[in-house]
């Protein structure tokens, strides 16, 4: 035997998602999971230990959270070096969606440690197949951000977004949440999900400006997430036509090359503001 014999494999990092509201959600391969590892980082471990105690789990918890995610992370890359398989649960829902877990799992790839997902509940998905909006292409936003500067960028982002879009929002931020959006991205469809997989699961199927008024006089309670339709393809073209409508076709060609693009580009960009073949605007400056 000689000491590199004696020395342990790495252990493996296991993304474990649990209930967003109702227990029965916990699936049995988590339950053995989590009462196999060695460790469980947990974000909170008061709220995590309801959930260990009535599994039945008694595994040692750690926390790992938003505000030691880099310290912390170090910590448990160099257990998980020495062999230990760590467990890595959020105070609800799949691991890494809107919480730490994704800069571990990052630190983790890049030390070479194997990364596993179990999965299972998740509010963003749980929502959008809720919604009725359609589901075949969206966007997940999170949280708006709060720095007013990043959060302007998501807005735009947004704002000619065509895909579903999805957003996180705890109670105390749904009305200003949805002011935002109605300044920015205008009224528009959306399914308001609260609660769910818990008793009072609601969904209510609304625009931004009838839940404003509706939130007016009904305090906000609760865990939300917003599904909101994306624009759809009409609009955009009829706002684009809207906007060069003042413009002749060779000043808004002009516009584009005085953009430094190159004749031919420009018309490219003409017919394509203006939902028009390129032809049209070939034939039309002759
Ligand atoms: N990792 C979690 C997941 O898989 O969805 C999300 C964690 S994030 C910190 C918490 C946010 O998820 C809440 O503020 C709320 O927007 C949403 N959320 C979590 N549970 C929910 C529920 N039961 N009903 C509605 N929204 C929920």
């Amino acid at each position: 035997m000689n000491e590199t014999a004696l020395e342990k494999e790495p252990g493996m990092l296991m993304l474990c998602a649990t209930p967003i509201g109702n227990l029965s959600d916990m699936s049995p391969r988590i339950v053995e999971t989590l009462k196999s590892a060695d460790l469980i980082a947990c974000e909170d471990t008061r709220c995590s230990i309801k959930l260990l105690n009535h599994f039945d789990i008694h595994t040692p918890m750690t926390s790992y959270h938003e505000f030691n995610k880099y310290k912390k992370a170090d910590q448990l890359i160099a257990q998980l070096k020495e062999g230990k398989n760590i467990a890595l649960i959020s105070d609800a829902g799949t691991p890494a969606i809107s919480d730490p877990g994704e800069v571990l799992v990052k630190l983790c790839h890049e030390s070479g440690i194997r990364v596993t997902s179990l999965p299972g509940p998740c509010a963003c998905i749980t929502a959008l197949t809720l919604s009725g909006l359609p589901a075949r292409r969206f966007v997940f936003e999170g949280f708006l951000p709060e720095n007013k500067k990043e959060r302007d960028e998501v807005l735009s982002d947004l704002e000619t977004e065509k895909r579903t879009m999805i957003l996180y929002c705890g109670p105390h931020d749904l009305v200003k949440t949805l002011k935002l959006l109605n300044e920015r991205l205008g009224n528009r469809e959306l399914a308001i999900c609260r609660e769910l997989t818990k008793k009072y699961e609601t969904v209510i199927n609304t625009t931004i400006e009838d839940a404003l008024i509706f939130y007016d006089s009904n305090p906000p309670r609760g865990e939300y997430v917003l599904v909101l339709a994306g624009r759809s393809r009409e609009e955009i073209m009829l706002e684009r036509s809207q906007n060069f409508s003042g413009l002749s076709m060779e000043e808004h060609v002009e516009m584009y090359e005085k953009k430094g693009l190159d004749r031919k580009e420009s018309m490219k960009a003409v017919a394509k503001d203006r939902g028009i073949p390129k032809r049209e605007v070939y034939n039309a400056l002759l």
